[in-house]
């Protein structure tokens, strides 16, 4: 039976009760509540993702489509002026230039890009993690680094960059918080499941 857009609301509003550091569960609710036209607590949701994940550009553009549909003209100038900025570092080309259009139709000029050297050498891969800093300008791995499924689609999908703030920071810090012995099943399990939340993979909730 399919969901009602209430239902998925909840669901998701749920979620964010449970894994309240769950920044893609308040995204999701912030764009379930634009959809019912609940632009109010829809402000509410997204500007709970950036206190998560401040470098989340796309979020700063439908939090300004939010605030003009509540006409805060002002919050959704300062808003996009902040989103342009972090999506022009970050080289989040399509929300940093939905948000050009967007300050340019309300009269406001488009800040300066800073014309910075990236970090990066530029390898032209496109990584998919919604929080990558490298976006459409990463370097992709050059063989996949587990063995089986997830490494053939990390690959394809994911930088080396997110990779290695895998590897070499969040893994540690999941380890050491959540207490895991990988040699116990259920605790692997519970390792794939942050390693696929860290990487974007994490599916929507049975019945989206
Ligand atoms: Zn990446």
């Amino acid at each position: 039976m399919a969901m009602t857009l209430d239902d998925r609301i909840a669901q998701f509003r749920q979620m964010t009760i449970d894994d309240p550091e769950n920044e893609l569960a308040y995204f999701r609710l912030g764009q379930l509540l634009m959809e019912a036209d609940q632009h109010g607590e829809a402000i509410g949701a997204f500007r709970k993702t950036l206190m998560i994940a401040p470098q989340f550009s796309k979020v700063f553009q439908l939090l300004a489509e939010c605030e003009l549909k509540q006409d805060r003209r002002d919050d959704a100038v300062r808003t996009l002026l902040e989103g342009y900025r972090t999506a022009d570092a970050r080289g989040d080309r399509v929300p940093r230039d939905a948000m050009g259009e967007m300050l340019k139709s309300l009269g406001e000029a488009i800040p300066e890009s800073p014309k910075k050297e990236r970090k990066g050498t530029g390898g032209g891969f496109s990584c998919k993690r919604p929080m990558c800093y490298y976006g459409d300008d990463a370097v992709g791995l050059t063989t996949p680094p587990l063995p089986d499924e997830i490494g053939q689609r990390i690959v394809a999908e994911i930088c080396m960059d997110c990779w290695n703030e895998w590897l070499k920071d969040m893994s540690i810090k999941v380890i050491n918080e959540l207490r895991l012995d990988l040699s116990l099943e259920a605790h692997q399990q519970e390792y794939d499941k942050q390693l696929r939340r860290f990487l974007g993979f994490e599916e929507t909730p049975a019945g989206d």
